[in-house]
């Protein structure tokens, strides 16, 4: 018998009292308890446990149910502000891009007359045009480190845990 054997015993058989186990996860843990003493006394253990557990009663305090209401309500935000985040990184990549290939672009069409004009020399064309290539990359990702901290220090999150509580008290 491996440790990882045990493992996937007890695995499913806490999974078993949640959830329906599949037909072969199920036979494979009903020959492993028949020939594993140790699993088998961890069942009768754990089945115990269970039935202590459901003969006590368990009432929520009404200030324990609201702070997790609102803790739920403020996970639920956190994820839709995740959300959000996801959808601006998203945007601001294909805004990178096109920006990105705009500037390249123009750099390697004009930059030999700006070069010219601004009497710089012309060896700096070539590495030039992978400057501008970066340059707006580099910009939104500045912005992208500047941003997500403006909405994580959103004074809106953490005082909505705080106002419920103060209304139980
Ligand atoms: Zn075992």
């Amino acid at each position: 018998m491996t440790l990882l054997e045990h493992d996937r015993a007890a695995d499913l058989i806490a999974r078993r009292g949640v959830e329906d186990l599949a037909a072969a996860d199920a036979a494979w843990l009903k020959s492993h308890l028949s020939e594993c003493p140790e699993c088998a006394i961890y069942v009768a253990a754990f089945e115990q446990t269970g039935q202590l557990l459901r003969s006590y009663t368990i009432t929520a305090t009404s200030a324990l149910v609201t702070r997790t209401q609102s803790l739920v309500r403020v996970r639920a935000e956190q994820l839709r502000e995740r959300q959000t985040r996801m959808v601006l990184v998203a945007v601001s990549f294909c805004i990178g891009v096109l920006f990105s290939t705009a500037s390249a672009w123009l750099w390697w069409k004009a930059g030999d007359s700006v070069v010219r004009w601004l009497g710089l020399p012309e060896s700096i064309v070539a590495p030039g045009v992978l400057l501008f290539w970066l340059l707006p990359a580099i910009a939104v990702a500045v912005l992208m480190v500047v941003v997500p901290q403006t909405v994580l220090t959103n004074p809106l999150t953490p005082s909505l845990a705080r106002e419920r509580e103060e209304e139980i008290r």
